[in-house]
């Protein structure tokens, strides 16, 4: 009897801790395990054989080697497959894996650089085959907002990401829930590695205040993204964005740069450290820098 009441018990603060609001659709729900990054990622990073085969994580004090991982309970069910479906899933098939140049590399590497831009690295997305530039919008967008909305942390440790602030992360939740288009205020850049074998690292979510704008960065094995948010946002920004509207009629744009050199638009990137880098053991830091 005594024992019966005991697991009834533990099993009721077990469901409080997992029910609550879901952050996107804003329901009370049964929570999911929700991560920053996909999961597929930090297995990518571990390197089977080593002494540790964990990733090996960085911020600005400690480096060290760790399995934990950035989740927590934030999302229902429904809205973790929207999530998957509308960005994540395609990213994943088509972004860099570690098994050789990534599917949307080649397609770039196949496509004819729009000639407008001396650089040879600024194509237009809807000319590029095998390029869904919708989801890698989708995809970029729904980490930056879950990294503004919610307090992460890792192994116990708080890790300060981003802040978008409350106006934009309504606006990017009702995007990523479908019920709006992408904020008019904001402006997104999707930039791939110019390399077959882009550095398997990820840098978590940063951003700055740019003058009358916000600016916020993130890399994943060979994406890197670029959001500005403000109510005015430079000419020099907005051409760039990548996402596909009707009015004004812009051009979605696919970046290429080059791993960790100063060229093309990359000084326009932050400039200061990451918040928290993790890569995988394998490869030298020196040679993901
Ligand atoms: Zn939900």
């Amino acid at each position: 009897m005594l024992r019966s009441k005991q697991n009834t018990e533990t099993k009721n603060r077990t469901m409080s801790r997992d029910y609550g609001q879901c952050k996107l659709c804003l329901q009370g729900a049964k929570l999911q395990r929700s991560h920053l990054i996909p999961r597929a990622y930090y297995k990518l990073l571990r390197t089977p054989g080593a002494d540790d085969p964990n990733p090996i994580t960085a911020d600005e004090n400690v480096t060290r080697t760790s399995q934990d991982q950035m989740v927590q309970h934030l999302l229902c069910a429904a809205c973790e497959d929207l999530l998957n479906k509308n960005g994540e899933r395609w990213v994943l098939l088509n972004n860099y894996r570690l098994a050789g140049p990534s599917p949307l590399y080649q397609a770039l590497k196949a496509a004819a650089a729009e000639p407008e831009y001396p650089s040879g690295t600024v194509y237009s997305s809807l000319a590029v085959p095998g390029v869904d530039i919708d989801k890698l919008v989708y995809f970029g967008a729904s980490i930056f907002w879950r990294a503004s909305v919610a307090d992460w942390s890792m192994g116990g440790t708080s890790v300060p990401l981003i802040r978008l602030g409350r106006t934009y992360d309504e606006q990017f939740r009702r995007y990523l829930h479908c019920e709006a288009e992408f904020p008019c205020n904001a402006a997104i850049w999707v930039a791939v590695v110019r390399s077959e074998e882009p550095p398997p690292l990820v840098n978590f979510p940063v951003g700055e205040i740019k003058g009358e704008h916000h600016q916020h960065h993130f890399d994943i094995f060979g994406l890197s993204y670029m959001l500005y948010v403000g109510g005015s946002l430079p000419a020099e920004v907005t051409k760039f964005c990548a996402v596909r509207t009707a009015k004004p009629a812009t051009e979605p744009l696919i970046l290429l740069h080059a791993a960790g050199e100063q060229e093309d638009f990359r000084p326009l990137f932050l400039p200061g450290p990451p918040a928290l880098v993790l890569w995988s053991g394998a490869v030298p830091r020196s040679s993901t820098a």
